[in-house]
């Protein structure tokens, strides 16, 4: 049951999908998006970010009206039954992935020589026409284009398998899959394009998505790379240089990234990112430099250069304008496989681990018998459990279409990807001296060739590439801001006339007199009495804590005002709260599925148990850091750094 302290359903409905109080356009042209327009105050900031702002204002697409499990926890409402039961794979959508899955399972265990492959910086040509043959390159195309046509979930499930096994192999397969040209084409593509690329991208050429340049990283407005139109309005004219751009070297098409002419929008320029199909073989098109990394030692990635490269109209994808829509839209998907690929690597190291510390003995024990190193690999366990609830849970829901989950997938990534390079530091630390030696040198001197350290190698780029942690961080705290920004933003808004702003003073005061009094009203997490008591505890606490979190960013809104966005740290730590709340939420959720397939009860919930009780010891801690913390400090001591002081710290260098 409910609360009966809950809002009604219209309130809450008002409440994740409350209309922006502010302008609303009546200019001729093109109107500005509500959002983008009255929201955010960007006539202070430099120029760089106001116009890097509102180029992702406008290619950002309002969130889904009820907003999503995630998202609502920031509002203060706990949706546990749209994650509760588990949304499991069906038997049926399982019965369909199991032939390829344990096709590719066979295949990387006797054919993919991992080791070999960092070695030497090449994947066999064998391994990529092997993996073409069995579809490993199409696995959510649809079979009328050549692909398996296969689900979310089974995807994940083969990017588990692969992250298991070669990092390398999983990138390659990855990168053409969800950022190159099938995701985008399934998305946005004309029938004309699907039936053009999607066949070629399935069975025989590799593609490569490429966006970043040198001054444009994590800021794509800064981009230079240019698409200008023919004359006859029949072609794009493309000139510039693409940096980083993965698979390139073995590509055969390419989604490209380019400036077209800005648009006057509500009368103001208005940058303009539009996307491309590119085939590689064109005329114009080189490729100039091929880029070699710390781990990752084979993925072929480089540099492209288009000089006066004609590009047929019909190779836009979507309308010109939204390539930075086609690209965040992409990832919104697309962001979930290297998490699940992070489930896979982050298993086999807690393998590596586990056999380890029974085996390894020292000061007369087996070291897992040692507290320090049994507390990694709890730590480990029931970060992995709950990786795999988080990423599936997610998956599932893609599945199933279940309403916008851009939050939960930015989520997955980031906690993912963090958890893992923790996860492989400890390993390395359990197999001590052998974690930091090459599986080649273990192998030449007659011991297991085990390679944590190309694991560990592997695995850092995660965090920097598909949206680093930090603009992950950005990314899910503008979408956590969104219902008080549409309520309360326009207030601050200097651009709005002062009849709007004063406007969004009534309305605001009126929604937040509502609102805010419920923040403090215990409430539970509604139906959950099938959950097992011990875990039971652990969801009324996310119920509890979430009210908490939407009270701390609201106390944070009135503290900071228009200023939040710069509080990145604070916002930090309440990205940090919600994330382990889904970790939590996800985790609780998965144990009950588990227990009800059979699974022991005893072994899932200590699992469980243990990773609820370490989230919330982090939990406790993010809270701690939003009253009391160095972050001002931190910020001065920094500026004066970047600005030659403190030379004491460069002196006795070479
Ligand atoms: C191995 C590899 C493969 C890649 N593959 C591809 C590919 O296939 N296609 C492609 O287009 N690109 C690719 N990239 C590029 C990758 O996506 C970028 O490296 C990434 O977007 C970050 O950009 P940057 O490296 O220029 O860092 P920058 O944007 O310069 O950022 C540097 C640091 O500052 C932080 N930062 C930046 N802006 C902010 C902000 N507003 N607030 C707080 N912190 C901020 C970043 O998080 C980062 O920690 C690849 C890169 C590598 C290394």
């Amino acid at each position: 049951m409910k609360s009966p302290l809950e809002a009604p359903e219209k309130q809450i409905a008002e409440e994740t999908s409350v209309k922006p109080a502010g302008r609303t356009d009546s200019s001729g042209g093109e109107a500005e998006k509500p959002a983008a327009a009255s929201v955010i105050d960007t006539s202070k900031m430099s120029k760089g970010k106001r116009e890097a702002l509102e180029l992702a204002e406008a290619s950002r697409d309002p969130l889904d009206d009820r907003g999503s499990f995630a998202s609502n926890l920031f509002i203060g409402r706990y949706d546990f039954e749209r994650i509760y039961p588990y949304l499991a794979q069906t038997d049926e959508d399982r019965a369909k992935g199991e032939p390829f899955l344990n096709e590719l399972r066979n295949y990387l265990r006797e054919h993919v020589d991992a080791d070999e492959i960092d070695r030497t910086g090449e994947i066999p040509q064998k391994n990529i026409d092997d993996l073409f043959a069995m579809g490993a390159f199409g696995v959510k195309i649809p079979t009328q284009y050549g692909g398996l046509g296969l689900s979310q979930v089974n995807y994940g499930r083969a990017a588990m398998l692969l992250g298991s096994w070669d990092a390398n192999l999983t990138a390659l397969v990855s990168a053409h899959q969800s950022i190159g040209v099938p995701q985008p084409l399934l998305l946005f593509g004309t029938e004309d394009q699907k039936q053009r690329y999607l066949p070629r991208v399935a069975r025989k050429e590799i593609s490569a998505f490429a966006l970043t340049e040198w001054n444009a990283g994590s800021d794509p407005a800064n981009m230079s790379l240019r698409a200008d139109p023919t004359e006859d309005g029949s072609a794009f004219i493309m000139n510039g240089e693409k940096l980083w751009c993965t698979n390139l070297i073995k590509a055969g098409v390419l989604v490209v990234m380019a400036k077209t002419p800005p648009k006057i929008v509500n009368g103001k320029e208005r940058k303009q990112i539009t996307a491309f199909i590119v085939d590689v073989d064109w005329p114009g098109v080189e490729i100039t430099y091929r880029c070699r990394f710390m781990g990752l030692r084979a993925l072929y990635n480089g540099i492209v250069k288009f000089t006066n490269v004609r590009v047929p109209r019909e190779n836009m994808i979507a309308k010109e304008g939204q390539g930075l829509k086609v690209a965040l839209t992409t990832l919104n998907t697309g962001r979930l496989t290297i998490p699940a690929a992070c489930v896979g690597l982050s298993k086999r190291l807690l393998e590596i681990c586990r056999k380890w510390s029974a085996e390894r003995v020292q000061w007369g024990v087996p070291i897992g018998k040692h507290y320090a190193i049994a507390g990694k690999v709890a730590e480990m366990a029931g970060n992995v459990f709950a990786m795999e609830a988080m990423t599936f849970l997610t998956s599932a829901m893609v599945d199933r279409k279940a309403g916008d989950l851009r939050i939960e997938t930015a989520m997955c990534k980031m906690w993912a990807t963090e958890t893992t390079w923790r996860i492989a530091d400890e390993a390395m630390q359990v197999r001590g001296g052998r974690g930091y030696e090459t599986a080649e040198s273990l192998a030449g001197r007659g011991e297991e060739a085990i390679p944590v350290e190309r694991f560990l190698r592997d695995c850092r780029i995660n965090m920097i590439f598909e949206g680093s942690s930090e603009i992950m961080r950005l990314f899910i705290a503008r979408e956590a801001l969104d219902p008080h920004l549409k309520v309360g933003g326009a207030i601050f808004n200097t651009t709005l006339p002062k009849s709007d702003r004063l406007k969004a003073v009534f309305s605001s005061g009126k929604f937040y007199a509502g609102w805010y009094p419920r923040q403090w009203l215990p409430n539970g997490a509604g139906k959950i009495d099938n959950l097992p008591a011990p875990l039971r505890k652990h969801v009324n606490y996310a119920a509890a804590t979430s009210k908490k979190l939407a009270r701390g960013l609201f106390h944070a809104m009135a503290r900071f005002g228009p200023k939040l966005d710069r509080e990145q740290l604070l916002l930090s730590r309440f990205v940090g709260i919600a994330t382990e709340l889904f970790a939590i939420s996800a985790t609780c959720s998965y144990a009950q599925w588990l227990i009800a397939q059979g699974k022991s009860r005893e072994e899932v919930l200590s699992l469980a148990e243990y990773f609820c009780r370490s989230a919330r010891m982090r939990i406790d801690h993010h809270f701690a850091g939003t009253s009391r913390n160095a972050d001002k400090r931190g910020y001065d001591l920094t500026q004066d750094l970047l600005a030659g002081k403190h030379a004491v710290l460069r002196d006795g260098i070479v």
